[in-house]
């Protein structure tokens, strides 16, 4: 059976109620999980958590937190996964303007990891 993708004007009808039944939601995960619940009352949909939250962030009388997940430790990597070749930092900067370790890229392939792979976000999404 194909899966339909849920019109926005749906999805963020539902974030809205979702949101405001429970005041606070504490994922992206959760929030998703919430509004496929109701969707799927009518219909078999396809969500994704990403998709939810974007939609979120467009909605006023919510309001999205973003917090760093605390990574137990981060496994070092100093050789690239797939060619085995020599991986450099990538460098980007903080909030506060200082230089941070973003991800890493390989300098043969085309291998790269980004700051989202190595610290999840988490999103918290509250009832203004
Ligand atoms: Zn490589």
């Amino acid at each position: 059976m194909k899966r339909k993708i849920p019109k926005k004007d749906k999805i963020i009808e539902e974030i809205k109620k979702a949101v405001s039944a429970r005041l606070k939601v504490e994922s992206q995960e959760e929030l998703c999980k919430l509004v496929l619940r109701r969707l799927k009352k009518e219909n078999k949909y396809s969500l994704s958590p990403q998709r939810v939250k974007k939609l979120a962030l467009t909605i006023p009388g919510i309001e999205v937190k973003a917090k760093t997940k605390r990574m137990p430790k981060i496994k070092k990597i100093d050789k690239c996964p797939i060619c085995r070749s020599i991986i450099i930092p990538l460098k980007g900067k903080n909030l506060l303007n200082k230089e941070i370790v973003i991800g890493y890229k390989c300098v043969n392939c085309a291998y790269q990891c980004d700051l989202e792979a190595f610290m999840p976000m988490k999103y918290i999404f509250i009832m203004k």
